[in-house]
C-alpha cells in the first residue's frame, strides 16, 4: 500500500511531534513526500518542521501569525498559508494518509475534506467521530479512504479485532488509566487547578486531553468513538480502570476469549501502526519488560465521581447531536477551568447541564446539522458559565 505522501494536520502538538518522529524513524523526506503539515500557534515548531522534512505547504490556523510564518520560511520555496480555510486546502491537497491531530471540533473540516477525496484517514482526533458520528464514518467510506484508529485504545482495538470475526465480537473492553485524581474524593477535586489536573501519571500528552483524562470524559469521548469506529452497540462497551496502562485495550469474543494489545505508554506505536497498516513498522520504542513490571492492577471505574462516564452512555442513548453538543459543551468547560472560572466538577455539571437543554434539538442528518448543534452548544455552555460565575 502506497502512503509515501502524507499531510500532519496539527503537526506542532504532541500527536504532530510523534507523527514526526515516527516519518523519521521510517526514512523522512527521503521516503515520504509531506504535502501539508499545519499549526496554530506555535508556528516557531512549525516552520522547523517544514524545513526539516520538506515540507511543501505549511498552514497556521491563526491568520495573525501568518507573517511571522511567511517570514520564517521566506526563501525556502515553502508554500505558507493561515486560516481556517487554509486548514481546509491542507486536508484537500492530493495525498495518500492523512493524520487528524488538530484538538477539538476545529479538526472536523480539514479531516472531513480529506475523508471527502479519499485519503486514509490516521484519526487521533476522536472529537470528529463524537461530534459527527455516522456522518464522519461515511465521508471516509464514501471517499474510498480507510480509517485507521490512533487513539491507543481504538488502535489496541483495531489490532484485536480480526475481520474475518467481527460477527463473534461480544464485547469492546476500554482500559484507562483512572488518571491523576484516581484514588480521589470528590471533595478532594473540587479544589483541584489546571496545573495539578494534567500532571498524567503515564502519558505525556496534550493540555486537553490530559485534563480529560483526569475528569475521565476523555474515556467518555472514547466510548463514543469505540461505538462508531466498530459499530458495536453502546451495551457492549465496558471501561475497566487499568493503573498501569499496558493493556491498551481488549476484545471478547462469544466463546468466552479475550483478546488484547499490550505496549509501553507510547503513541508512537499506534502512529506507526497506522501508517503502515497492515504492515508493522519497525520502531525505536520501550519494550515491555514483563519482569519489572510484575504485576497488572484492574478498578470497576467510578460514575459518581466522575460522571463523564454516565454522560457518555446518555449521549448514546439520546443520539442525534447529543455526542456534538456533550463534547461542545465539555470543550467550553475545559476552556472555562483553565482560566479558573468554573471548579474541576462543574465541567461535568456544565456538560449535562446543555446536554439536557438540548434534548431533541435538531437532527444529525448533514454536516450543517453538526456545526449548527456544536455552535448552539457553545453558546449555552458560555451563559451557563457565566451564570455559574455570577452566584459564586
Ligand atoms: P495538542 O494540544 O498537543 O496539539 C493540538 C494541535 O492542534 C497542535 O498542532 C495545535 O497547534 C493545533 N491546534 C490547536 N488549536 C487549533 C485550532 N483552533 N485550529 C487548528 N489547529 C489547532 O493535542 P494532542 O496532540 O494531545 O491531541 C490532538 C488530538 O489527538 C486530540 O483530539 C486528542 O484527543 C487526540 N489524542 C491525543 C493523544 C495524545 O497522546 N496526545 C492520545 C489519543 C488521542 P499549536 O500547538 O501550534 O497551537
Ligand atoms: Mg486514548
Amino acid at each position: 500500500m502506497d502512503r509515501s505522501r502524507i499531510s500532519i494536520l496539527g503537526s506542532t502538538g504532541s500527536i504532530g511531534v510523534n507523527t514526526l518522529d515516527v516519518v523519521a524513524q521510517l526514512g523522512g523526506r527521503d521516503a515520504f513526500d509531506i504535502v501539508a503539515i499545519t499549526g496554530n500557534s506555535n508556528v516557531a515548531l512549525l516552520a522547523e518542521q517544514a524545513r526539516a522534512f520538506g515540507a511543501r505547504l505549511a498552514v497556521t490556523a491563526d491568520e495573525k501569525q501568518y507573517a511571522a510564518l511567511k517570514d520564517a520560511l521566506s526563501g525556502t520555496g515553502i508554500e505558507v498559508a493561515a486560516g481556517r480555510a487554509a486548514l481546509v486546502e491542507a486536508g484537500q491537497r492530493p495525498s495518500d494518509w492523512v493524520m487528524a491531530a488538530i484538538v477539538g471540533t476545529a479538526g472536523l473540516a480539514p479531516t472531513v475534506a480529506a475523508a471527502e477525496r479519499g485519503a486514509d484517514i490516521a484519526l487521533a482526533n476522536k472529537e470528529c467521530l463524537v461530534s459527527a458520528g455516522e456522518l464522519f464514518v461515511n465521508a471516509v467510506s464514501d471517499g474510498g479512504g480507510k480509517l485507521i484508529p490512533v487513539d491507543s485504545e481504538h488502535s489496541a482495538i483495531f489490532q484485536s479485532l480480526e475481520d474475518d470475526q467481527r460477527h463473534a465480537v461480544e464485547r469492546i473492553v476500554l482500559t484507562a488509566s483512572g488518571g491523576p485524581f484516581r484514588t480521589f474524593s470528590r471533595e478532594q477535586m473540587a479544589g483541584v487547578t489546571a496545573d495539578v489536573a494534567r500532571a498524567h501519571p503515564n502519558w505525556s500528552m496534550g493540555l486537553k486531553i490530559s485534563i480529560g483524562s483526569a475528569s475521565m470524559f476523555n474515556k467518555a469521548l472514547e466510548m463514543i468513538e469505540a461505538k462508531h469506529l466498530f459499530g458495536v452497540r453502546p451495551d457492549q462497551i465496558e471501561v475497566i480502570v487499568h493503573p498501569q496502562s499496558v493493556i491498551h485495550s481488549m476484545v471478547g469474543y462469544t466463546d468466552g476469549s479475550v483478546l488484547a494489545q499490550l505496549g509501553c505508554p507510547d503513541m508512537r506505536t499506534a502512529i506507526g501502526y497506522a501508517l503502515t497498516y497492515p504492515d508493522r513498522p519497525k520502531l525505536d520504542v520501550e519494550r515491555l519488560d514483563f519482569a519489572k513490571l510484575a504485576r497488572l492492577d484492574f478498578e470497576a471505574p467510578d460514575e459518581v465521581r466522575f460522571p463523564a462516564l454516565r454522560l457518555a452512555h446518555t449521549a448514546m442513548d439520546r443520539g442525534g447531536v447529543q455526542g456534538a453538543v456533550m463534547n461542545a459543551a465539555e470543550e467550553i468547560a475545559f476552556h472555562a477551568f483553565c482560566d479558573k472560572r468554573i471548579g474541576f466538577l462543574q465541567m461535568a455539571d456544565i456538560a449535562e447541564q446543555v446536554m439536557d437543554e438540548m434534548v431533541g434539538y435538531g437532527t444529525a442528518i448533514t454536516m450543517d446539522d453538526v456545526f449548527a448543534a456544536d455552535t448552539e452548544a457553545r453558546r449555552r455552555a458560555a451563559e451557563a458559565i457565566a451564570q455559574k460565575e455570577m452566584a459564586a
